[in-house]
C-alpha cells in the first residue's frame, strides 16, 4: 500500500509552494496535480516540472511503463468518462456517506481510483520514495480516493485568506506549461468567494482518513515548523538537525528547490534554486475596498473558523 499526501483546497491557496517544499523532504516525491495528468500530460504532452515535455520526461516514461505497461495502454477518454461519473462535486454527499456511494457506483469508483493507485505506486517505485505527494487539490477526488484500499491516504487541507485567493483569481497569469498562448482561468470576486466556500467546506465532510488543516500564511511565515508538522503527519521520520534546504537571510526565509517532475500546477512548479519564501500580501493593496467587503461578507463563517478575522492573520 502506497502512502499518499494529498494537498487539497481551492486553487491559488499556495498549494504549489507547499508541494515544492514538502517535495524536498527526504523520502517524499512530489508529482504535481495528477488530476490533470490524463488530459494535459498524456493527451496534450504539456511540460513536466523538469522542463521536458511529458512524453520526453524519463520519470514519467518509466512511471507509465511501471503502472500501465506504457502510456499507450491508457485511454484518457475512459478516465475522463469515469471522472465525469464519480469525481464531481455533486457526488460528494454520496461519497461522504458512511457506507460510501452504494453498489450502483462502487464499480466505477473502484475502476477510476485504481488508475490513481497504480500511478502512485509507480511514482513511489520509480523515485524510491516512501511518500507520494499529489497536489490535485479538488475535494471530490479526495472523497473518491478515500475509498481506495490500495492507498494510505493523508489529506493536507491547505487554506488561505479568501480575500487573497479572490485577488489572485482576478489576475491575468500566463501558463508556461505549453508553447501555445495560454492563461490561467480567472474568476470574479463573487465567483471566487463561492468557490472558496464550497471547496473548503467539502474537506470538512471528509471522514475515514487523517486530515491536517494548515494555513498557507503560517507556512510562508515560518516554513520550518510547518514542514515538521506536515512531515510528521505524512509519516516521514523527524530530522533533528533541521532541513538543510531551508534558511534565512536577515528576516527573509528561502528554500533551495531541486527540479521536480510535477505534472500541471502553478507556474511556480518550474522554479529551481534559491527561492524566497514569504507571504504574498499583494491583495492588501491590490483588492479594491468594495470587492474586499464583498468577499469578506460572502466568506465570513469559514474566515472565522480559520482565524482570519480580527487581528491581521
Ligand atoms: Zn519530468
Amino acid at each position: 500500500m502506497i502512502r499518499v499526501l494529498y494537498i487539497g483546497g481551492l486553487g491559488r491557496s499556495g498549494s504549489t509552494l507547499v508541494e515544492r517544499l514538502a517535495g524536498q523532504l527526504a523520502g517524499a516525491c512530489a508529482v504535481g496535480e495528477l488530476v490533470h495528468l490524463w488530459e494535459r500530460g498524456i493527451t496534450q504532452g504539456e511540460r513536466c516540472g523538469c522542463g521536458a515535455g511529458f512524453h520526453d520526461c524519463p520519470f514519467w516514461q518509466q512511471a507509465g511503463k511501471t503502472a500501465f505497461g506504457g502510456w499507450d495502454q491508457v485511454d484518457p477518454g475512459r478516465v475522463a468518462a469515469l471522472r465525469s461519473r464519480v469525481d464531481r462535486n455533486r457526488r460528494i454527499p454520496g461519497l461522504a456517506r458512511p457506507g460510501g456511494p452504494g453498489p450502483g457506483r462502487a464499480g466505477e469508483l473502484a475502476e477510476y481510483t485504481s488508475y490513481y493507485a497504480r500511478l502512485y505506486a509507480a511514482a513511489g517505485e520509480v523515485s524510491g520514495a516512501e511518500l507520494v505527494i499529489d497536489s490535485s487539490k479538488h475535494p471530490s477526488l479526495a472523497h473518491c480516493l478515500r475509498w481506495q484500499d490500495g492507498v494510505d491516504l493523508r489529506v493536507l487541507h491547505l487554506v488561505r485568506d479568501s480575500r487573497a485567493v479572490a485577488y489572485s483569481w482576478g489576475r491575468e497569469v500566463r501558463r508556461p506549461d505549453t508553447d501555445r498562448e495560454s492563461y490561467m482561468t480567472r474568476y470574479s470576486p463573487g465567483v471566487a468567494a463561492a468557490q472558496w466556500n464550497g471547496q473548503n467546506a467539502a474537506f470538512h465532510l471528509l471522514r475515514g482518513v487523517p486530515v491536517l488543516r494548515i494555513r498557507y500564511e503560517d507556512v510562508a511565515a515560518a516554513p520550518e515548523p510547518a514542514l515538521r508538522r506536515i512531515a510528521g503527519f505524512a509519516g516521514l521520520p523527524p530530522v533533528p538537525a533541521g532541513y538543510s534546504f531551508l534558511g534565512a537571510d536577515g528576516g527573509s526565509s528561502w528554500a533551495e528547490l531541486e527540479p521536480g517532475h510535477s505534472v500541471s500546477g502553478n507556474p511556480m512548479r518550474f522554479a529551481t534554486g534559491r527561492v524566497a519564501v514569504r507571504r504574498d500580501e499583494r491583495w492588501r493593496a491590490g483588492l479594491p475596498a468594495a470587492q474586499r467587503r464583498e468577499v469578506t461578507a460572502l466568506t465570513l463563517p469559514l474566515l472565522a473558523v480559520y482565524g482570519y478575522l480580527g487581528s491581521r492573520a
